[in-house]
């Protein structure tokens, strides 16, 4: 996969790292770097750093960083020749088409067009007498028709090749049809079946307008499936960083979300005026999830069900996306009713009752109190000590005291006690609390060095890898020390493998007259390599910059490598052996070639 590189050059100065990262989270000018609030982790400061010098980021947080390529990558969820055509598009510019192996876009361009087109064939047969059941189901639970048009909704016949025969008609064939989930495999020989039948059809549409998947329930009682069948993760679709009617939500104009449990709360709220309700799918909310909510809203309203499962998930939610900085209340239906029953059973004015609800919605602190009280014998002393007890438990974990001493106020006038008795015992909580979160937090600091996923020789081999990045470092930084270092350091003599790569990269492109510049090698690295390489030319800055710098780190690194080479053959794996017996062989040629 290797563009032109002009084209690369191009692309990278029409859309500037500034503008770019703008787009998503605001960006203020500080001093010669401009800072950010960190898109991918959560923080109060801004640590998200930009080099629009030469068009990098880099989060001192979390240690994400790249160009901004791999940026539109993680923002948008793509991979690395989409996020090029998506900054091409925006920029006004063409896709070079030639030379490229795109064979993994095609393939997703393919599930995005048999999802389309099953999205439509759901539909129709919706609409045509044949799908009567399916339409007569909807009718039974008071869908509109224009409601069906908004949500495009569908239903997939009672049958086992309705939809496959027509996507092949359409000349899609099994492996694609497989690829995009619509289709299951026989256990025996190369057919494949339509894997939705008899139900009811949700399609999600991303917030490009692409269909990336279905969520179909079960219409017939007899059914022995489970209550919803959702599309598996594809290649255009992960189901843990996506959200059902966003797309419609973000233009309600509303400033809050509401998030509902399944996808038929969502399309009767919308019918009945509520343009912001959205709903993940499955009961378990990821921090993915949070994130997306959280680019185009500050307030959630959670209604999840009152069965116990949605209150463990109402519990799970809560924290995730307070987690994630959003302000969360909850909705309490009254009778355990979910959203579309409450507003059914109100008639004409069920609408008006349940924006009622949302205005009234709790904090997520009050219905946390609630339901730590709420099983407790109230008429008792028993009953009321242990009520309290829980309460001050909940105001243990708020970390703001402004918020304990408010809420403590209200359990004292509620329970006729002193505010400081609550306080007292909250604060035992929130130490015991903090006393964890410290151990914690010390266990990860001295787990960390034991693991490096992106360069895994590092933890054993740190000062041949500082002093390996401690090079790499002024050479991204001074491109034209590369001939100089080549002839004292060959790449073999690198003691990790991931810094060789990199060095690897520098020392041919320098050789080809190319650039170096971490955009134009981007489709080499993984963004996770990408975020390392970045921090390591941000770590140049901090150096003098000079040939003589370059030296001190070649004479550690082959230092390091004497170490490890040709003494302790016997420790050596036979993976590292056969390496080094490579390495003499290479290094002799060499010698006998000049
Ligand atoms: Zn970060």
């Amino acid at each position: 996969m290797r563009l032109d590189e002009y084209f690369l050059t191009e692309l990278k100065s029409r859309n500037p790292i500034e503008e770019t990262v703008n787009r998503y989270v605001s960006v203020k000018r500080a001093g010669r770097n401009p800072k950010a609030l960190c898109p991918f982790h959560n923080e109060k400061t801004p640590s998200f750093t930009l080099y629009p010098e030469n068009g990098s980021f880099y989060c001192f947080g979390c240690g994400v960083g790249g160009d901004v390529i791999s940026f539109t990558m993680r923002m948008e969820n793509l991979d690395y020749m989409e996020a090029v055509r998506l900054l091409a598009e925006r920029s006004g510019m063409t896709m070079p088409e030639v030379g490229v192996d795109d064979s993994q876009t095609k393939l997703r361009r393919r599930i995005y067009e048999i999802n389309r087109e099953s999205a439509r064939f759901f539909h129709s047969y919706l609409m045509s007498p044949q799908g009567k059941v399916g339409y007569e189901y909807m009718k039974g639970r008071q869908i509109t028709d224009a409601t069906i048009r908004r949500f495009g909704l569908g239903y997939a016949p009672d049958s086992w090749d309705k939809l496959t025969n027509h996507l092949r008609s359409k000349g899609y064939h099994n492996d694609e049809l497989l690829a995009a989930g619509v289709a299951s495999a026989a256990r025996e020989g190369n057919r494949v079946f339509d894997r939705f039948r008899n139900r009811m059809v949700f399609p999600l549409i991303d917030l490009r307008g692409n269909v990336i998947a279905f969520s179909c329930r079960k219409i017939d009682p007899e059914d022995k499936g489970g209550k919803y069948v959702n599309t598996s993760d594809t290649p255009v679709y992960k189901k843990s960083h996506n959200i059902f009617a966003l797309n419609l939500a973000k233009k309600s104009g509303e400033n809050r979300l509401i998030l509902c449990e399944g996808s038929m709360d969502v399309v009767m709220l919308h019918q009945a005026g509520f343009h912001n309700a959205v709903a993940a799918w499955g009961t378990a909310l990821t921090a993915e999830q949070a994130r997306l909510l959280h680019n185009y809203t500050q307030e959630i309203i959670l209604t999840l069900d009152a069965d116990e499962a949605g209150q463990k998930a109402t519990d799970r939610a809560i924290k995730l996306l307070s987690d994630e900085g959003l302000d969360v209340k909850v909705v309490q239906i009254p009778n355990g009713k979910d959203p579309d029953e409450f507003i059914k059973s109100h008639g004409k004015d069920g609408a008006v009752r349940f924006r009622a609800l949302l205005d009234g919605a709790g904090s997520d602190t009050e219905y946390r109190l609630y339901k730590a009280t709420r099983h407790q014998n109230h008429n008792t002393n028993e009953g009321r000590t242990a009520a309290l007890q829980s309460a001050a438990a909940v105001l243990g974990t708020l970390t703001s005291p402004i918020e304990r001493e408010v809420y403590a106020g209200k359990l004292a006038e509620q329970y006729h006690v002193s505010k400081d008795a609550i306080l007292a015992e909250a604060k035992r909580t929130y130490d015991k609390q903090q006393k964890q979160r410290r151990e914690q937090q010390e266990r990860q600091i001295t787990a960390k060095p034991n693991t490096d996923p992106v360069n895994p020789q590092r933890p054993a081999n740190t000062r041949a890898a500082n002093a390996e990045e401690g090079l790499i470092g002024v050479l991204l930084r001074n491109p034209d020390f590369i001939a100089a270092v080549r002839k004292e350091l060959a790449p073999e003599e690198f003691v990790t493998d991931f810094n060789r790569k990199i060095y690897e990269v520098l020392v041919q492109r320098q050789q080809e007259g190319r650039g170096i510049d971490v955009t134009l090698f981007g489709g080499e690295f993984t963004p996770e390599e990408l975020s390392r390489i970045v921090h390591i030319q941000v770590r140049g800055s901090e150096r003098a910059n000079t040939m003589d710098e370059c030296r001190a780190c070649i004479s550690i690194i082959k230092e390091e490598k004497q170490k490890i080479s040709p003494a302790d053959s016997e420790q050596m794996t036979d993976e590292e052996l056969r390496r080094y017996m490579q390495t003499l062989r290479e290094q002799k040629t060499r010698g006998t070639n000049q």
